[in-house]
């Protein structure tokens, strides 16, 4: 569910639970039915994560779950907030939770004017939420201070009146509820612009897998070229990047898709390169398609693409 809302979510979680109701189940899932599985839900590194999880439990604690802080932050995609979260709620140890949510609490209870976003943010804040936490029932607690900052304490116009702490806030006393958290101003969103090529060969399409160290990995895509500028690619840059005769190229589409910290302007195109780039390229008709996992873009372009009468003949 990490940056991703429930009622958006829960089909996904249920198809997933169905198709591995154990964790052996998944351990034994290869990445790309996974990925498709996740097609759609962003952030695909979570689908990725969980598998090596289910395996290293598998693995390292046969098949059963572990109940330690220090065994499950070790667990691929687990964090200190993931791992103090399970621990406290499922098992009842004493570690404290700090999202964002328990951050802004924190930072109102306290009056901590140190930027939550801030690199040395964490230890400060974890120190608070320690010295805060029932070590009877961490769980309780850790749920308690999460519902606080999501249902009272909110981010704009904190329902003071109706707090359960307001004679322990500082915040309140000093009337900073509206000016704390501080926060460091957000990343700025990098454009990109993809260059995405549809080469039909008899009834078929190319596709190819994405590598690691960049935005997708493991899911696949039709050949494509970045380029600095939102310009049109023509025939002659087509053949010195990738070293073919292209002798049709013309442009059927363009989008723009945002991800968190990236906004992504893609052109389609329809193209007849040959030969075709080679490098590690998969052949597959409109069927062979359905098992591949797809960036949300490329499905919804291809799935468009596919409804045509004449789209792969
Ligand atoms: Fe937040 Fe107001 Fe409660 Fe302080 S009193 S914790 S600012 S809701």
């Amino acid at each position: 569910m990490q940056q991703t809302r429930v009622a958006q979510g829960t089909p996904y979680y249920l198809k997933f639970v169905e198709s591995y109701p154990g964790i052996a189940d998944l351990a034994r899932a290869d990445e790309q039915e996974v990925l498709k599985l996740w097609q759609g839900l962003g952030y695909y590194s979570r689908g990725r994560n969980l598998l090596k999880a289910a395996r290293q439990i598998v693995d390292d604690h046969d098949g059963v779950f572990p109940s330690e802080y220090h065994d499950v932050i070790k667990l691929k995609g687990i964090g200190p907030y993931t791992a103090a979260a399970i621990v406290s709620i499922a098992f009842n140890k004493p570690y404290a939770v700090l999202d964002g949510n328990v951050y802004r609490v924190l930072a109102r209870i306290f009056a901590l004017d140190l930027p939550i976003n801030a690199p040395n943010a964490r230890p400060v804040f974890q120190k608070q939420a320690d010295l805060l936490l029932d070590k009877k029932n961490p769980g309780v607690f850790n749920e308690a201070m999460m519902e606080l900052g999501a249902t009272v304490c909110t981010p704009q116009n904190p329902d003071c009146k109706r707090c359960p702490v307001v004679p322990h806030c500082k915040a309140f006393s000093k009337n900073l509820q509206n000016i704390l958290p501080v926060k460091l101003a957000a990343r700025s969103v990098k454009t990109r612009y993809l260059h995405y090529f549809l080469i039909k060969k008899s009834s078929k399409i190319l596709i190819r897998k994405r590598k690691a160290g960049d935005i997708w990995q493991g899911l696949y895509e039709l050949p494509m070229m970045e380029t600095s500028g939102s310009e049109l690619l023509s025939i002659y840059t087509i053949n010195d990047q990738f070293d073919t005769k292209t002798t049709f190229l013309k442009p059927i589409n363009k989008i723009v898709h945002k991800l968190t910290h990236q906004k992504l302007e893609i052109v389609f195109y329809e193209a007849d390169m040959n030969p075709v780039p080679a490098r590690e390229m998969v052949l597959t008709d409109a069927k062979g398609l359905k098992q591949y996992p797809l960036p949300r873009p490329l499905e919804l372009f291809l799935n468009d693409y596919l409804c045509k009468p004449d789209s792969f003949s």
